[in-house]
């Protein structure tokens, strides 16, 4: 892939006083996070990492990662419902991983009590790297599937604009047209509000399950924003929260502080850190009523991370570690092992159960390019950069019947290839746009 900003990097000043420009647009645009000096209620907030520049993404490949969107929606979804299925498959990694173990607990009890929500609403983001395919033809290959607090969505509306004012700077007005347009927070927040719709109760709320220290609150305000936008009140509380005020009532109906929850978005409860006992607690208590878990439990296990078994992999890795990935059981950035640590795991691992918990990935490798890294308190990194795209997918189901199908836009992550593994909230990939050739 070639860069046709190549001859932007030569001048050094021209590059800061971009910089400074672009960062400028960010703040105004609000591509914020709270700092990690003050990550709770504070005003003291910084920019977003982001890239100077916009990467050149393959036309071809932005269409096609949209057009399986919907088609990757419906299999989640199926999975979520297929109860057999995800007994079968995670039937190993739950003797191994305490956390999945957890997760699997209370789907148990919840399905044992019979499920009280009828409607489900689904928000996720399937993620992919592109690499070249044998003929050199690029080609997406998948990362994952997020089925719980996929993020970015809000920060990602925002970013087009910044990336358009640095071409409108450098005279590039008819590339700058060229970005596409991006609203995840808009089309995230439609299906919140068809979900709220279809429970059928005017005054019930939108209960965000949020992190006492949330640093990308930013990007949660604007799906909230486009709620309250359309009459749908949000609040924020944390597990704490639900464990101390949270009840049923005999209808298993939820209520928080008195009122009536209609759809529990969750930003939270997808590490094990995130759970205390009484956290644990409260996630059941939300599983058991009949509020629209965003996601139901079913949908976060049908997120897990679980490939196929095998000593015939496992000889692979070793005699090629530098082809594989290993990934634990993991959401959030930074878990995954790679060469010579994960050489020493799979040692560790070979003859027990333990490996179970994980899964052997073949590591992609796509081609990098430069662009230059914007960071707060950094000055500008021109380097070598490897992206990853993700989509938004949004679907609402009401018993048996899928009543929304549909993509929300897009979050391209870029980070320099020396950093294996983390996404933008890790602080090691920021956020960035594709431009489409
Ligand atoms: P998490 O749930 O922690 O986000 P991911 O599966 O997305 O887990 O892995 C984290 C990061 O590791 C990805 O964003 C990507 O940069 C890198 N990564 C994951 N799988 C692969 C792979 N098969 N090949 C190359 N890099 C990978
Ligand atoms: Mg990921």
């Amino acid at each position: 892939m070639a860069t046709s900003w190549g001859s932007l990097f030569q001048d050094e000043q021209q590059l800061e006083e971009l910089a400074r420009q672009a960062v400028d647009r960010a703040l105004a645009e609000g591509v914020l996070l709270r700092t990690k000096q003050e990550p709770s209620s504070s005003d003291v907030v910084s920019y977003a990492p982001f890239t100077l520049f916009p990467s050149l993404v393959p036309c071809a490949l932005l269409e096609q990662a949209y057009a399986v969107q919907m088609d990757f929606n419906l299999l989640v979804d199926a999975v979520s419902q297929n109860a057999v299925f995800l007994e079968q498959t995670l039937s190993s990694t739950i003797k191994r991983d305490t956390f999945t173990a957890k997760l699997f607990d209370i789907y148990k009890q919840v399905l044992k009590e019979g499920i009280a929500q009828t409607v489900f609403l689904g928000l996720n983001r399937s993620d992919y790297m592109f690499q070249s395919n044998a003929d050199g033809s690029p080609a997406l290959k998948q990362i994952e599937i997020n089925t719980i607090s996929a993020s970015f969505g809000g920060l990602a509306s925002r970013t087009p604009d910044v990336h358009r004012h640095v071409l409108n700077v450098l005279n590039k007005t008819t590339e700058a047209t060229k970005i596409l347009s991006n609203n995840p927070s808009k089309g995230l927040a439609l299906g919140i509000a068809k979900a709220w719709e279809l429970y059928g109760s005017a005054n019930a709320l939108v209960l965000l399950i949020a992190q006492e220290k949330e640093r990308n609150i930013f990007d949660q305000r604007a799906i909230e924003n486009e709620l309250l936008a359309r009459n749908i009140h949000v609040i924020r509380r944390r597990f704490e929260d639900v464990s101390e005020k949270g009840s049923l009532d005999q209808d298993r109906r939820l209520f928080m502080d008195g009122q009536e929850v209609a759809v529990v978005y969750f930003r939270d409860g997808y590490m094990p850190s995130q759970y205390s006992l009484q956290n644990w607690e409260a996630r059941l208590l939300l599983e058991r009523s009949c509020a629209i878990k965003c996601p139901d439990i079913a949908t976060q296990l049908a997120g897990t991370k679980k490939g196929e078994e095998g000593d015939q992999a496992i000889a692979e890795a070793l005699t090629a570690p530098s082809r594989f990935v290993l990934k634990p059981q993991r959401e959030g950035g930074g878990n995954n092992l790679y060469g010579e640590e994960m050489v020493q795991a799979l040692e560790r691992l070979k003859d027990s159960e333990e490996r179970a918990s994980y899964i052997l990935m073949e590591k992609i490798e796509p081609e990098p390019f430069r662009n230059c890294l914007l960071r707060p308190g950094s000055s500008a990194r021109v380097v070598q950069c490897i992206s990853e795209l993700g989509i938004f997918g949004v679907y609402v189901r009401q018993g048996k019947t899928v009543v929304m199908n549909t993509h929300a836009g897009h979050l391209l992550r870029t980070k320099a290839i020396e950093h294996a593994d983390g996404g933008v909230a890790a602080g090691v990939a920021v956020l960035d746009n594709p431009y489409p050739v």
